[in-house]
């Protein structure tokens, strides 16, 4: 098989569970199969394990093949289940930028996995080649993310095509922001290279972190592999239906990302009209980070009136930085005239 050096042998020689849905085809219309209570109302059913057309919608949606796609509970879960099925604990590793988004750590550590970084440079770039000179031996994941969290920057593509090209593990690249820029999609590089994962979701700019479904964008050998290790009816009804629904508004996600970039643009500079406000670094998201002389006070004064922002000031390339998402437009007006108060 395709996977077969990277895999770990537990996920290779296991029997996968077969879900009672899975073992048939075509339009049964008595379902006595699967243990289920038979009055009929919205969720009385298991769902689709293989969430064939939302699938379809996706693929549709995103210009990929369905059997390019694999759906988890939010993309943190993809990212569990991608340790768990390469990654043998206590022995293989992980490898990541920082400052970078928190899961991959966690994730690892969750697993009993070895993890390790490499510093960003002060703008928040990164040298390709020490980035793929720093790979161990051991590493059999690396994660990149663009346009990345906290930072706010999206990543020159062809730096990322270097690491994918040159690492011999699967790269995953995580695109939970790529609606908010007009730059290009690691998705182009699907058909190129096999080890390559693009991770995106319907928590940012789909507008729906409630419904928790995250989408991986993979070879699909790859989404079979994961497929063993995932639970098999891993995606709720009403998780699928409201995705369902939203993809049927591709106006309304357009508009929202409109708003949102008019939002920010006008919130970045009302806040650069205050001294307070040190600097704000570019972004390529729904967030940005600002940067403050004192950033813990502000930090608390914001929460004393009401107001949570990201305090990500003791990381390190981002010191004196409070991450800040666009919001409505009162709760951006609320933070401009909160912040002119402060004194
Ligand atoms: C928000 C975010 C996610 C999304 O996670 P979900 O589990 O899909 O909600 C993934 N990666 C990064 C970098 C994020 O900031």
């Amino acid at each position: 098989m395709r996977y077969d050096d990277l895999i770990r042998n537990n996920i290779k020689s296991m029997v996968p569970y077969v879900s009672a849905r899975e073992t048939f085809e075509g339009d049964a219309d008595v379902l006595l199969d699967a243990n289920e209570m038979p009055f009929a109302h919205s969720f009385n059913r298991y769902p689709d394990p293989k969430q064939k057309d939302l699938k379809a919608a996706v693929a549709s949606y995103k210009n990929c093949k369905a059997s390019q796609i694999f759906f988890g509970n939010g993309s943190d879960d993809i990212i569990d289940i991608l340790i768990r099925t390469f990654c043998e604990p206590k022995k293989d590793s992980v490898y990541y930028f920082t400052p970078g988004f928190g899961m991959y750590k966690v994730a690892a550590q969750l697993n009993d996995v070895a993890y390790h970084s490499m510093s960003l440079d002060q703008d928040f770039s990164f040298d390709e080649r020490a980035f793929v000179e720093g790979v161990k031996e051991q590493d059999k994941l690396v994660f990149l993310c663009s346009p990345n969290n906290p930072t706010a920057n999206y990543i020159d593509i062809s730096k990322l095509e270097f690491v994918i090209s040159k690492f011999n593990g699967i790269t995953v690249v995580d695109e939970a922001y790529i609606d908010f820029t007009d730059m290009p999609s690691c998705m182009t590089l699907l058909e190129k290279y096999d080890r390559l994962v693009v991770l995106q979701t319907f928590s940012k700019a789909f507008g729906a972190a409630g419904i928790r479904l995250g989408m991986g964008f993979m070879h699909p050998e790859l989404v079979e592999l994961l497929n063993r290790v995932k639970m098999p009816y891993n995606i709720s009804v009403s998780t699928q239906e409201e995705a369902f629904r939203i993809l049927e508004h591709p106006d309304r996600i357009k508009s929202n990302l409109q708003f949102i970039k008019d939002q920010k643009l006008h919130l970045i500079d009302r806040l650069n009209e205050l001294d307070l406000v040190l600097q704000i670094h570019p972004s390529d998201t729904n967030f940005f980070l600002a940067k403050f002389e004192k950033p813990k006070a502000v930090y608390k004064y914001l929460t004393n009136q009401g107001i949570i922002v990201r305090d990500r000031s003791s990381l390190a390339l981002c010191e004196g930085c409070l991450r800040v998402t666009v919001g409505t437009e009162e709760e951006n007006e609320r933070l401009i005239n909160v912040l002119k108060q402060y004194s």
